[in-house]
């Protein structure tokens, strides 16, 4: 691994028992706070899929500074992709069942049918944002041409609910 990108990984905090008793949060602000590793980090997630997208789509909360960054890099547009109840213009919303209950995405129609695109987020864990982020962008037209993460948290066995995923970094 690159130096810059061995140094940023170390600048993930390992926070326990947040936000509720038994998990291990892992925190990626100290490293967005440095200008280099912010900038190796993001030059990484996207370097698979070079000149393939139109749009980085990223997913609340974390992913939208991850996607508005990358999308700026590269030229591209940024959507996001929200948490139910939030947007005041939803035109297509997707649920997925969490642990205990239910939660939903939602996004608003603002790119063009067949827009390639680009889904970021901060840390993999289960995937069924992930996965519910991909239903969601093909319900509103567009081709989803990959999706990148900062952090895969393997043992949470993301990647056979979310499908093939870019990583940066895996714990
Ligand atoms: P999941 O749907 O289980 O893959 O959860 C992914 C979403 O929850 C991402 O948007 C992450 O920001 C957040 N998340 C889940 N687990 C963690 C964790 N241990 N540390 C930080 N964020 C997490």
């Amino acid at each position: 691994m690159h130096a810059d990108l061995a140094r940023a990984e170390q600048l993930i905090a390992v926070v326990p028992d947040f936000p509720e008793p038994g998990v291990l949060f892992r925190d990626i602000a100290p490293l967005l706070a440095d200008a280099g590793a912010f900038r190796v980090c993001v030059e990484a997630l996207v370097e698979p899929f070079r000149g393939r997208f139109d749009v980085v789509a990223g997913i609340e909360a974390r992913g939208f500074l991850l996607a508005g960054a990358a999308a700026v890099a590269t030229g591209t547009g940024m959507v996001p992709i929200r948490k139910a109840g939030k947007l005041p213009r939803p035109a297509a919303s997707v649920s997925y069942a969490l642990e205990y209950g239910e939660a939903a995405v939602e996004a608003s129609d603002d790119i063009p049918a067949g827009s390639r695109v680009l889904v970021l987020d901060d840390v993999l864990a289960t995937g069924g944002t992930l996965r519910a982020s991909h239903r969601l962008l093909a319900e509103l037209g567009a081709d989803v041409v990959g999706s990148a993460v900062l952090l895969e948290l393997e043992a949470l066995g993301g990647r056979a609910v979310a499908g093939d995923v870019h990583t940066v970094f895996t714990a």
